[in-house]
């Protein structure tokens, strides 16, 4: 396979050919990018993968939603891969990395410095460890207390809430899609771990109802924001999924797209091969991509969220690897970030 940068020569060498027959190419693609399709074919569009922003690795950065911080009681931010002291993931790059996620091979001394400095940036350098969960990809919620800051052994689930004061709660991911939720009236606070098994199993919609028994939360009131995770672009998954999704939701159709990875020279200049191959077939077949992140924002939507409370911030951990932590990006070698949300004491 062509490295990106004699793909981009040969592309130049092409442009420079039609350039000095004063020819223009039909179109333009920047390589990497993939031809997608709807299931319904006449509903043609394109799943653009993310161009990756330019970041400074020393840099630690918190990504937040911007509406939110007007709240001056709620505390909330996801964290990105860049500006901690790990250097397990990465051992030739010089700048370390936030790798929140106690696990082998990095060390416990240094994710509990990469958390003190979240904690820090966050403006909660006093506030104890945020309370995290052994995540199993289900459905159960658990409505945490000061309490269970004490514990030592996390508990098992994928949807953590609380109404206490002083209480950081933070799910912990690496391509999975996290989701915060905070109810404005009440100061009742949620986060959800939603990879493809949670989402199917629910758990953004069933949390939303945990939240009106718990804290008598109002979905009006409610606001909701989707964290960086793989997006549709990097998201193929099998044919089995599909069928889950398509026995357990009626918009399932709209949340899977099949997409062909394209070539970008025989995009550009398709009559150049137009002997070899018929336009619009592609040598690799296409693959079924799944969006996880419409998937839980459908969820907030069905459990009565206005479309207006619910922010996507968008940005695929895979698409984006030099900035968020990605398991499939990285075959599983990673680390992992932290969703946030709280209330200041
Ligand atoms: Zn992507």
């Amino acid at each position: 396979m062509a490295s990106s940068r004699s793909l981009t020569s040969d592309l130049q060498a092409i442009d420079a050919l039609f350039a000095a027959g004063d020819l223009l190419p039909r179109r333009r693609r920047t390589p990497g990018q993939a031809r997608a399709r709807r299931l319904r074919p006449s509903e043609q569009e394109e799943i653009r993968p993310q161009r990756p922003k330019r970041i400074l690795k020393s840099r630690l950065e918190l990504v937040r939603v911007p509406a939110w911080t007007t709240w001056s009681w709620l505390v909330h931010g996801f964290s990105t891969r860049t500006g901690g002291v790990s250097t397990a993931y990465r051992p030739s790059q010089r700048a370390g990395e936030l790798n929140l996620g106690f696990a082998v091979p990095d060390t416990r001394d240094n994710v509990h410095e990469n958390r003190r400095r979240f904690l820090e940036a966050l403006g909660c350098g006093s506030a104890g460890e945020p309370i995290t969960l052994r995540q199993i990809h289900s459905s159960l919620i658990r409505r945490v207390g000061r309490e269970d800051a004490l514990r030592t052994d996390p508990w098992k689930a994928d949807g953590i809430m609380t109404s206490e004061p002083g209480l950081l709660l933070a799910i912990q991911t690496a391509d999975c899609i996290p989701v915060l939720v905070a109810d404005t009236k009440k100061r009742a606070v949620a986060a959800f771990h939603a990879g493809w098994r949670g989402t199917l199993r629910r758990i953004v919609e069933n949390g939303i109802g945990r939240m009106r028994l718990e804290f008598g939360s109002h979905p009006e009131d409610l606001v909701a924001a989707i964290g960086p995770g793989i997006g549709t672009c990097c998201y193929a998954v099998g044919e089995e999924v599909r069928s889950e999704f398509l026995s357990q939701f009626v918009y399932a159709p709209e949340l899977f797209h099949e997409v062909s990875n394209s070539d970008p020279i025989r995009e550009k200049y398709p009559l150049l091969f137009l002997t070899q191959r018929a336009p619009g077939h592609s040598s690799l077949g296409p693959s079924l991509h799944l969006d996880l992140m419409e998937a839980n924002r459908r969820q907030l939507l069905d459990a009565g969220l206005p479309a207006r409370a619910i922010t996507v911030i968008g940005d695929c951990t895979q698409c984006q690897n030099n900035r968020y932590f990605s398991f499939r990006g990285e075959q599983g070698f990673t680390g992992r970030m932290f969703s946030v949300v709280g209330i200041h004491p």
